[in-house]
């Protein structure tokens, strides 16, 4: 009796266990449902996962991502996704609290996972030059990956490899997109070098409205003097702009950057002080904007070429 039980136990267990597999062949097969809390996340999503995915993002492009915060319906898209991409690094600060009531493995920080992270000093000793290495530890990883070549393949690998596990049925569709898709984000680079190689030595330095521009300065061996921190919601300080026009006066630096979606007072007040002239605002946390900017190619080009035709 004991035995016939135990038998019919497994037996159900067994079928229990098929109509699982059944039910998860079925799941895989459908789009992976992802929500995108940052415009490169979006394009890096669609152009890898093609028809494998489904994106929605939170974000349109020209948002501010230092602002943004979730309404009740992004909440709701964001519960009912298989995977969430986040930028990372600390720049979406609601994170921490949306993370809370969702599992461990639902939400991949990209640049998080990006190698090599930019340290920003944080702490104000009396050294606020500008782009000097950090090799101490009290630094803050900079959030701003996005505006380089090199931290944009990372991403685009650490979001081909997750994708692909998550949908392995379409994993080599997945590899064969994104090694298209790279190819062409990779190309970007030694053109941007030649485009910057054009500036003088001396004049390789980009005054900025908020610290975003590290990852490509370390890329192209530019120097970088932002007026505010890692935040768009900062503030300068008297010290740092006088010391800001102090440098540009010693350079004779001709151009200074506004940003797409930062507010710029303190740059016009520098315009006035140095008589150097704003450059063409540069796009700092992620797509749009500006016009030409709705793709990462565009906003790259934009980037570059407003730096190179500024400041030579
Ligand atoms: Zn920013």
């Amino acid at each position: 009796m004991f035995h016939r039980t135990l038998r019919f136990l497994r037996i159900g267990l067994a079928l229990a266990g098929l109509s699982l597999i059944g039910a998860a062949n079925a799941a895989t097969d459908a789009p992976l449902l992802i929500v995108t809390l940052h415009t490169v996340l979006t394009e890096i999503a669609r152009e890898v996962g093609g028809d494998a995915v489904t994106v929605v993002p939170l974000l349109r492009p020209g948002v501010d991502p230092h602002v943004f915060e979730p309404a009740p319906a992004d909440i709701r898209r964001v519960r009912e996704a298989d995977l969430v991409l986040a930028a990372g690094l600390g720049m979406e600060t609601y994170l921490p609290r949306l993370r809370r009531d969702l599992p461990a493995d639902r939400v991949l920080e990209v640049g998080n996972r990006i190698p090599d992270p930019v340290q920003v000093c944080t702490a104000d000793h009396g050294h606020e030059g500008h782009g000097h290495a950090h090799d101490h530890d009290h630094g803050e990883d900079d959030p701003h990956w996005w505006v380089a070549v090199d931290p944009l393949l990372a991403a685009i690998d650490i979001v081909t490899t997750e994708l692909a596990a998550r949908r392995p049925a379409a994993a080599s569709a997945i590899h064969a997109r994104a090694a298209a898709y790279r190819g062409r984000i990779a190309a970007l680079k030694p053109w941007a070098q030649a485009e910057i190689a054009r500036i003088p030595a001396n004049q390789r330095l980009l005054v900025t409205s908020h610290d975003a521009f590290r990852y490509l300065a370390r890329e192209y061996g530019l120097e970088v003097q932002p007026l505010l921190g890692l935040s768009t919601a900062d503030e300068t300080s008297a010290r740092r702009l006088a010391a800001t026009i102090e440098l540009i006066r010693q350079r004779g630096l001709r151009t200074v950057f506004a940003e797409a979606s930062a507010n710029d007072r303190t740059l016009a007040a520098i315009v006035r002080e140095t008589g150097a002239k704003p450059g063409r605002p540069l796009c700092a946390d992620g797509l749009g904007g500006q016009p030409g900017t709705d793709t990462i190619e565009g906003m790259i080009r934009h980037n570059i070429l407003a730096i190179a035709e500024g400041l030579r």
